[in-house]
């Protein structure tokens, strides 16, 4: 029998179904079985239709315009009363912010978000949840990279048919623009994080990489660093989301899956903490929660949609329970950080050498020579599973450390205009000096070795310093910046 005969069928049989496009806030994604995904003009309408919808419960709201001119939207949802950050503040509501897109190729969380939204909506998920907080959904935040929608923008990865592009039209990856934040849309977003200040930031991705059955990955931080409440916080979080998703079926982890040796499993993995150029690097530095989920490209579209709308569920559930101690326990971590003065501060992290064999969900596989290249080339069998004992090293101790400043900073007036934005767009405090300090007492930084990257970074030079902060007298000119070393930032 042909094979449209059955469809042809089903339609006959049923002629009072409504037309699937006409379904109420669903997405391309969800009509399509998970084979495609809708262009931003469906989020566009997607936010103005859950608001319409959910008049008590949803608010539409844009906060930013990306460099081509296209509206970066967020979803306010909660039943709390609190829709904005002003109320969410006065009535101790914890706020959830769920972000898809940040790589546009990666669409995993706009489609996964929207299905979760209405489920939690309709109660059908997370019941109750929304009652004690407030979820800001921003179901695209690479708005212009995800126009440019193409079929092979992630070729190693199943699905959907097209999709959006890695970076900016800028060519910025927002994922490694959190502290220099040149890009307008990470400014916009830096914004709405100083407005709402969300304890939770979620940054959903998709991975590269092997092919293996491990099927997400979660990091948050604090866990490895940064205070030491949250710490405990983030260990309980990140165990509460593994055993939901778990238990739904899916094969978490808690480190990213890149071997040590590219192409190589049995080189098994160093776990680390991500500087906070990245997400789940930078929110730790704020005293809130940074997590990474990562579903695994080899995994096709609708099994990684399902585990990334498992993932935001659990989410909502953890933040409905916890919110509240979640807040306190970031305050008391703020009040903490603002007498970090005169004593020591990590900058980085490392894993120490001590090595502990895990067991991991792989294939059978070969490694020989490609016909092409003549390099060593891995081959998997998608056919036969096999469990790998890999080494994994996740002992993670601090790296480099400075003793902060018993006071604060001094940034000299030539720099204060650029230095000064910056520091704004962080929400960090400092006040402008209105009289020159002749013959100021200091510590001042004197580099005795610098050495340049050979490449740069996104039109950015990194540069490796080595010196000493010495006691000098400097004349510090009116303009000058104070960043007092007394706040939670
Ligand atoms: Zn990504």
């Amino acid at each position: 029998m042909p094979s449209f005969a059955p469809l042809l069928l089903a339609s006959a049989l049923l002629p009072m179904a409504a037309p699937a496009q006409e379904a109420p806030l669903t997405t391309v994604a969800e009509r399509s079985g998970f084979v495609q995904t809708g262009r931003y003009d469906e989020v566009i309408a997607l936010c103005a239709q859950f608001a319409q919808r959910y008049p008590d419960a949803v608010r539409c709201i844009e906060f930013g315009t990306t460099p081509e001119g296209r509206p970066m939207k967020a979803l306010v949802a909660t039943r709390s009363g609190a829709f904005t950050p002003e109320q969410a503040r006065a009535k101790g509501f914890p706020v959830l912010l769920v972000q898809g897109g940040i790589h546009a190729g990666e669409p995993d969380g706009k489609d996964a978000g929207f299905l979760a939204l209405r489920e939690a909506l309709e109660g059908e998920a997370a019941a109750g949840a929304l009652d004690r907080q407030v979820l800001l959904f921003v179901p695209v935040f690479n708005v212009d990279g995800h126009e440019r929608f193409g079929r092979w923008n992630r070729p190693n990865q199943r699905g959907p048919e097209e999709m959006g592009w890695r970076t900016t039209a800028q060519n910025l990856n927002l994922n490694r623009d959190y502290v220099k934040a040149d890009a307008p849309e990470m400014q916009a977003m830096l914004a709405l994080v100083n407005a709402w200040d969300p304890i939770v930031y979620v940054d959903l991705h998709v991975t590269d990489g092997a092919k293996f059955r491990q099927d997400v990955s979660y990091q948050i931080e604090p866990v490895h660093a940064g205070d030491t409440q949250l710490r405990a916080d983030g260990l309980a979080l990140r165990g509460a989301i593994v055993d939901a998703v778990a238990a739904r079926g899916a094969h978490p982890l808690t480190f990213y899956p890149s071997f040590v040796e590219e192409d190589n499993p049995a080189s098994g993995f160093v776990d680390g903490v991500a500087p906070p150029r990245f997400s789940h690097g930078y929110f730790q530095l704020r005293n809130r929660f940074g997590m990474l989920v990562e579903t695994h490209s080899w995994k096709e579209y609708p099994v990684r949609v399902k585990i990334t709308r498992d993932t935001i569920v659990a989410l909502l559930e953890q933040t409905a329970a916890h919110g509240s101690d979640w807040l306190a326990d970031a305050r008391a971590a703020d009040a903490r950080a603002a007498k970090l003065g005169g004593t020591a501060v990590p900058l980085d992290w490392k894993a120490t050498g001590k090595v502990r064999t895990v067991d991991f969900l792989g294939y059978a596989y070969t490694r020989t020579p490609s016909d092409i290249s003549g390099a060593l080339m891995t081959r998997y069998d998608e056919a036969t599973p096999q469990l790998w004992k890999l080494p994994l090293r996740d002992e993670i101790v601090p790296g480099r450390s400075i003793v902060a400043p018993k006071a604060g900073y001094l940034v000299p007036a030539a720099h204060a205009a650029w230095v000064g934005a910056k520091l704004a767009q962080h929400g960090i405090e400092f006040r402008r000096l209105d009289a020159a300090l002749p013959a100021a007492e200091v510590e001042a930084f004197r580099a005795a070795e610098a050495t340049f990257d050979a490449r740069s970074v996104e039109g950015h030079q990194r540069l490796d310093v080595t010196g000493s902060w010495k006691p000098e007298s400097r004349d510090v000119a009116a303009g000058a910046l104070f960043v007092p070393i007394a706040q939670a930032k």
